[in-house]
């Protein structure tokens, strides 16, 4: 009798071993790819959020966070004594390293192709405003003062760029999506599977599936999303006079500046968003379409082969073609267009 039940324990425990064999793979894998990572910082004067899942999550946030400081404080910083820009912006003339050159090149690309709506020089300009601390705008005649500082003052000869005189350099319209594509390299490094990873108004999308990103309500910035984007993995950066704005005497002055008048610009347009496989592009083409307007950012859009969804004033929302059915408006206040 006690051998028998000695028998019947003995097969216990070893079909038990057995199945827990089998499983003590999937098992693990499953807890692996359960692992979740938030972070919360503040970089590059806005916030950053990320939020990744798979093996080396927490890692990665943290290699992430690392980068996007490093980046800020070694190459793009206007104002951190010591990056390439900062230097660059006070000597005139710099020797860049390779990434704060790879972006000025990219930059300077879309300066051109959008006949200079996008501008990296009007870093004076940009400073007169100073949106964040102004309470009135600046006079006319301070504004044409800098009317001649602009992208074709800056030239780059190997990792040596010069600015002419007046010119200084201001990458806040592209930084935030350079950062995330130095996010992106970090999670295809580390071997994460999913990854959301915001930069203020730029956002990377990593891995396999769909993602839905919520466009921000052109009134208020806030989460009260007015639409859902559905799209696979990539970047959407978003350019709105929510940003950042103060009002003096019933007018808007936001700061997204049209180099052209040297004032915000006022085409009837409050938002921009674009979807990319760049980020510096995402970031640098919102900021571009937003000057240009409803049919010239259009066409910019498509010559990139990028998509984009562009918001009115009068609550309109125009896309370009193949991003329409992937747009769903939850704030019955917005309508498509046609
Ligand atoms: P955000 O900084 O909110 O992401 P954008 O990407 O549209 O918004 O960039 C706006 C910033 O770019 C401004 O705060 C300013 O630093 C700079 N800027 C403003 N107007 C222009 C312009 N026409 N070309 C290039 N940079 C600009
Ligand atoms: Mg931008």
């Amino acid at each position: 009798m006690k051998k028998k039940k000695l028998i019947i324990a003995g097969a216990v425990i070893l079909i038990v071993a057995v199945i827990a064999g089998f499983c003590v793979k999937p098992v693990k894998q499953f807890f692996a790819d359960r692992k979740a990572a938030q972070k919360t910082g503040f970089y590059m004067d806005t916030v950053v959020t990320a939020d990744i899942t798979g093996e080396n999550c927490g890692e990665t946030a943290d290699a992430v966070f690392n980068a996007i400081q490093v980046l800020e404080e070694f190459c793009l910083s206007k104002t951190a004594e010591g990056s390439d820009i900062y230097e660059l912006n006070e000597k005139g003339k710099y020797e860049v390293t390779d990434s704060t050159l790879g972006i000025l090149e990219k930059s300077l690309e879309v300066c051109k192709k959008s006949g200079g709506a996008l501008d990296i020089g009007i870093g004076k300009l940009v400073d007169l405003w100073n949106v964040k601390n102004r309470q009135t705008p600046p006079s006319q005649e301070e504004t044409n003062a800098l009317r001649g500082s602009r992208y074709e003052g800056i030239s780059v000869e190997a990792n040596d760029v010069t600015l002419k005189d007046g010119v200084k350099i201001d990458l806040g319209a592209v930084g935030k999506g350079a950062a995330c594509d130095s996010a992106r390299d970090i999670c295809a490094l580390s071997g994460v599977k999913r990854a959301v990873i915001s930069v203020g108004g730029s956002i990377l999308l990593y891995g396999d599936g769909e993602f839905t990103v919520g466009i921000a309500s052109p009134e208020t910035g806030s989460a009260d999303y007015i639409a859902v984007l559905t799209t696979g993995a990539g970047f959407v950066s978003t350019s709105g006079t929510y940003e950042r704005f103060f009002d003096y005497e019933g007018k808007r002055y936001h700061h997204i500046l049209d180099p052209e008048t040297g004032y915000p610009v006022d085409n009837g347009l409050c938002s921009v968003t674009v979807v990319s496989d760049s980020g510096i592009l995402s970031d640098a083409l919102s900021t571009s379409c937003f000057v240009l307007g409803l049919e010239d950012g259009m066409k910019l859009c498509e010559e990139y082969g990028c998509q984009a969804v562009f918001i009115t004033d009068d609550g309109k929302i125009y896309t370009t073609d193949g991003i329409r059915d992937s747009l769903e408006i939850s704030d019955d206040s917005f309508s498509f267009a046609d």
